[in-house]
């Protein structure tokens, strides 16, 4: 997902994916010519701009129906440090985040950066959010020791917001949500999941996300004076009059970039659609597998992820080698898990996960894109299910 680009990238001798892991789609600035003259003649090209502007008024309106306000920022990880340092406070109370293990290295990092200890919690067997029994047993043993409740929205997946409303209330903790693949998600009736939360969700608008620009992120919350002092934070923390009124960092997103996320918002419901309905297909097409159940009526998925039956997942390897070999890409989000990670091993603290563990070691995720093809998800299931079947596939 995220590649680095500090290494010597291997020799390109691997034959061209037919049908890859992931196509990003942003939107096209070659198209959009007459947009950038725009921005060129405004003279602003970051500092919430004109375009930034724009772009907060219009999903507010479009994706979340008049309710709430937000920030667009420079990416997710940018926006989950600001968000947890804004909700904790200069003199946290407590030094740990509650997290699952099952989640993108960014939410770890991001507490880490706040000066917390990230402290793993085991997901649900079925939808693989974060497991409320699980969470509600770390809360009794760290009680007063925790800082913030940081749940992560599993690849898109919707969070029961009003539960964890709740148990924010009943213990004083803060409550942040790590929703990066979630801007697209829709709940089951029909709003954008996050819509009215009146805690911050931090939303990814990366390529690799559903809601696909190429570097972004979005603070969403029902609550207009939480966002001014975050909108502050991410500009260094100076006030109107440029004086330095609390401690900020640059977070902004520049004006370019919002453009295409305004572009993307235009089409993100189709971009979504279409997805969800190759995701269905897959379901359909891979009857005796077990997928995410679904609590929303939408995710913005990323992939299509699947669990092998227990006794394939030793051979997992062999099976995405065997898929690459006839052009198919396929992966393991979020595999190995946060725990298992070399650093988070030394500067972390985990309840039980042996649902994450069990999870973890049976996931593939396959192919999903906004020009993947019914005929293409056809190809995979095939290549898949040969490939299951037999090792030399
Ligand atoms: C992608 C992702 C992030 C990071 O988003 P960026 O915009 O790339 O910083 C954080 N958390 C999760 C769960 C993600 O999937």
């Amino acid at each position: 997902m995220h590649i680095s680009t500090l290494a010597t990238p291997p020799p390109n001798t691997a034959p061209a994916m037919q049908v890859p892991l992931l196509a990003p789609n942003p939107p096209r600035l070659s198209t959009l010519g007459p947009e950038l003259e725009e921005i060129e003649q405004s003279g602003m090209f970051s500092n919430f701009g004109p375009v930034n502007m724009k772009f907060e008024t219009e999903i507010i309106a479009r994706m979340f129906h008049g309710t709430g306000t937000c920030l667009a920022v420079a990416n997710a990880t940018l926006g989950l440090m600001l968000a947890v340092r804004q909700a904790i406070g200069w003199q946290p109370r407590g030094r740990y985040a509650l997290m699952p293990s099952f989640t993108f290295t960014a939410t770890a990092q991001a507490a880490i950066w706040c000066g917390l200890t990230p402290l793993f919690c085991d997901i649900d067997r079925e939808t693989w959010l974060p497991d409320a029994a699980s969470e509600e047993a770390l809360l009794r043993h760290y009680g007063n020791e925790i800082a913030v409740l940081l749940p992560n929205a599993t690849y898109g997946n919707c969070l029961d917001l009003a539960r964890y409303e709740r148990l924010s209330l009943a213990t004083g903790i803060p409550l942040v949500i790590d929703a990066a693949a979630g801007l697209g998600s829709m709940r089951l009736d029909g709003e954008a999941f996050g819509h009215g939360s009146t805690s911050p969700l931090v939303y990814s608008m990366h390529a690799t996300k559903c809601f696909a620009t190429g570097e972004g992120g979005l603070i969403y919350c029902d609550d207009t004076a939480r966002i001014t002092e975050l909108r502050r934070m991410a500009g260094f923390g100076l006030d109107a009059a440029k004086l330095t009124v609390m401690p900020g960092l640059n977070a902004k997103l520049s004006e370019v970039a919002a453009l295409q996320a305004l572009a993307k918002l235009r089409e993100i419901d189709a971009v979504a659609r279409h997805r969800g309905a190759m995701q269905r297909l897959y379901e359909e097409l891979l009857p005796g597998f077990t997928f995410q159940r679904l609590t929303g009526q939408r995710s913005g998925l990323q992939f299509a992820s699947v669990l092998l039956p227990a006794a394939l997942a030793p051979r997992r390897a062999a099976i995405l080698a065997a898929m690459a070999r006839h052009g198919i890409g396929a992966g393991h989000y979020f595999s190995p898990h946060l725990a298992e990670h070399p650093f988070f091993k030394e500067t972390t603290a985990t309840g039980g996960l042996a649902v994450t563990q069990e999870i973890s070691r049976r996931m593939v995720s396959l192919p999903l894109s906004d020009t993947l093809t019914a005929a293409q998800v056809r190809e995979v299931c095939a290549v898949f299910l040969r490939a299951c079947g037999d090792d030399d596939a």
